[in-house]
């Protein structure tokens, strides 16, 4: 590929439409546009130089399943070692699908990333509390847990990518931990 951006152009010579470009707008904003971003976390589980997911001690010797009876403080119940890194990103609300009426389809959620984001789909998505601004409520209020179904990347004809689309699922046990606290979790 010698000239990328002479192929970016198309061959009608109109300009494609800059999907990169178009989605930092939509995080972001521009002078036409307000941001439609939310400022949040992706919560990944901490590797080893193999590549391993570091277990949590608080895994069950036999089982080898986290501690779902007490709420464990270094790994929250995932029963891995984890790290989170703020990311922006934009959340489908789904509305059209849900009004739909499929159950199967209902408690899934699409996330939408930047071209240049690291994601792994071991990785968490964490909703936190925003104030009117957008900005994070100090100390961070953690509200959502979204398990990653999968990820995939959008990209154009040239192959170039464009954006990530994430399909995730509320993890429904730990909001226990995070503000419903009288809720039981069998
Ligand atoms: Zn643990």
């Amino acid at each position: 590929m010698s000239n990328p951006y002479k192929l970016y152009q198309g061959t009608s010579g109109k300009k494609e439409l800059d999907l990169r470009n178009e989605l930092h707008r939509l995080l972001y904003g521009a002078s036409d546009e307000i941001s439609k971003g939310k400022i949040g976390l992706l919560r990944r589980m901490r590797a080893d130089e193999n590549g391993e997911l570091i277990k949590c001690p608080c895994r069950n010797t036999i089982t080898n399943e986290p501690s779902r009876d007490f709420f464990c403080r270094y790994c929250h119940g995932h029963g891995y070692f984890w790290d989170e890194l703020k990311i922006v990103y934009y959340r489908d609300d789904d509305s059209f699908t849900k009004k739909e009426g499929n159950t199967e389809e209902f408690e899934r959620d699409y996330f939408y990333f930047e071209y240049n984001v690291d994601i792994r789909t071991s990785d968490f998505i964490i909703e936190v509390r925003l104030d009117k601004e957008g900005r994070p409520y100090q100390p961070v209020e953690r509200e959502k847990v979204f398990n990653i179904l999968s990820a995939d990347t959008f990209r154009s004809d040239n192959g170039r990518v464009e954006f990530w689309q994430i399909r995730a699922k509320e993890e429904q046990k730990w909001s226990v931990w995070y503000g419903v606290k009288n809720r039981q979790y069998n």
